[in-house]
């Protein structure tokens, strides 16, 4: 029998965070967000659930290969365009969409030889100062865009650097404004939290009147994950898990008051209590960080994480659960609980491992099982 960890990944909850951001931005169309191998859900294994989004979002050329292998004939945008100029010809041969953020992408372009016109968003930097050209560079670059023969159409992107937070977006949405309210074209600014929480802000500029139009990138929000967690959790946003990292009860101990329990013996026992020992660790994962009483199902039941977590187990408080679970009791790391229906959203384990939910989606590690459901 293989070691019994699993990560399930189910489409249902794809399908129905996605149709949330249909809810929430009707006007809008939605880019799935499918960087980083669909945030560790895995392409191919998440397309099906995904399929109704109107085109796919991620960075890496061989990503968007995949997509294309899946017989997706729409739009496929790369969210940080070329990585050099031949990446150009690949494009052109797959109609790949590409964000323009720098000058040298677009001397690139300018060079290369292409026979379809190709599709460009646009890249401000409106203070997140990341990607993008300046305010200030911003309108030349268009003008230089809107000069080449080898562009079709020209769409107008910036990203939020705390839609999720208290800072919130005014200060990017007035350098976008001024920036593009009179340049023609599509715009995309809203990553999840933006669509969450701002998806109806009015945007001045041409055919647009809110912050969703006219594309949005939906990424974490799909996979079940609250962008703005502990102000929200993900069912106070109405979304779904998408993943259930799955594992089993694999050894029991039975300490007395003052045993110590796993590597640097960080956790001591107040009293008599079973210890069960299960079948995952940062190996597969999941983070080393999470510290005594990082939340966890056995059984459906919530208990927590004693001690500290090593390469291939960890160790979980059985007290809540009297006597009735030992080896082969089912285990929810984050998810949902297959005993139960209870839900552990990720946002919280993250939260008690002192990172976000993104992190521990995509850290899933190759050597765990993981299927659609
Ligand atoms: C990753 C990414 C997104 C999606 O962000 P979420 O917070 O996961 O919704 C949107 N836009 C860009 C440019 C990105 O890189």
């Amino acid at each position: 029998m293989p070691r019994p960890i699993l990560a399930t990944v189910h489409l249902d909850a794809l399908r129905h965070n996605l149709n949330q951001a249909r809810v929430r931005a009707p006007d809008a169309q939605v880019w799935a967000v499918v960087k980083a191998n669909a945030y560790g859900h895995g392409i191919e294994r998440s397309f099906e659930g995904l399929r109704s989004a109107d085109g796919f979002a991620l960075l890496d050329l061989e990503e968007a290969q995949r997509i294309r292998a899946l017989d997706w004939r729409g739009p496929v945008l790369l969210l940080e365009g070329v990585f050099e100029p031949r990446d150009l010809e690949l494009c052109s041969r797959l109609g790949l969409w590409h964000t323009v953020h720098c000058t040298e992408q677009l001397d690139w372009l300018a060079a290369h030889k292409t026979q379809a016109p190709h599709r460009v968003f646009l890249k401000l930097n409106s203070g997140m100062n990341r990607l993008g050209f300046t305010p200030t560079a911003f309108r030349a670059a268009w003008a230089r865009l809107n000069a080449l023969p080898q562009v079709e159409e020209i769409s107008l992107m910036t990203h939020f650097s705390d839609a999720d937070g208290p800072r919130g977006i005014a200060h990017q949405l007035a350098a976008f404004e001024a920036a593009t309210v009179d340049l023609p074209g599509e715009r995309s600014l809203c990553n999840s939290a933006a669509i969450l929480r701002h998806a109806h802000t009015p945007l001045r500029g041409e055919g647009v009147s809110t912050l969703a139009a006219d594309w949005v990138r939906e990424g974490i929000a799909l996979y079940g994950g609250a962008p703005d967690h502990p102000e929200h959790t993900a069912a106070g946003w109405d979304l779904r898990p998408a993943m259930t990292l799955s594992t089993r009860v694999i050894g029991v101990q039975s300490v007395l008051a003052g045993d110590t329990v796993g590597y640097g013996s960080t956790f001591t026992a107040p009293s008599a209590m079973r210890v069960g020992v299960i079948a995952c660790g940062y190996a597969d994962g999941y983070p080393r960080h999470a510290p005594t009483g990082t939340p966890v199902l056995v059984n459906g039941v919530r208990t927590r994480v004693v001690g500290r977590v090593s390469m291939d187990m960890i160790t979980v408080d059985l007290s809540p659960l009297g006597d009735t679970a030992g080896i082969g009791a089912e285990v929810v790391l984050w998810g949902l609980s297959p005993v139960s229906g209870a839900a552990l959203p990720v946002d919280e384990v993250a939260a008690a491992a002192g990172t976000i939910s993104y992190e521990l989606l995509c850290a899933v590690a190759p050597r765990v099982p993981m299927v659609a459901a």
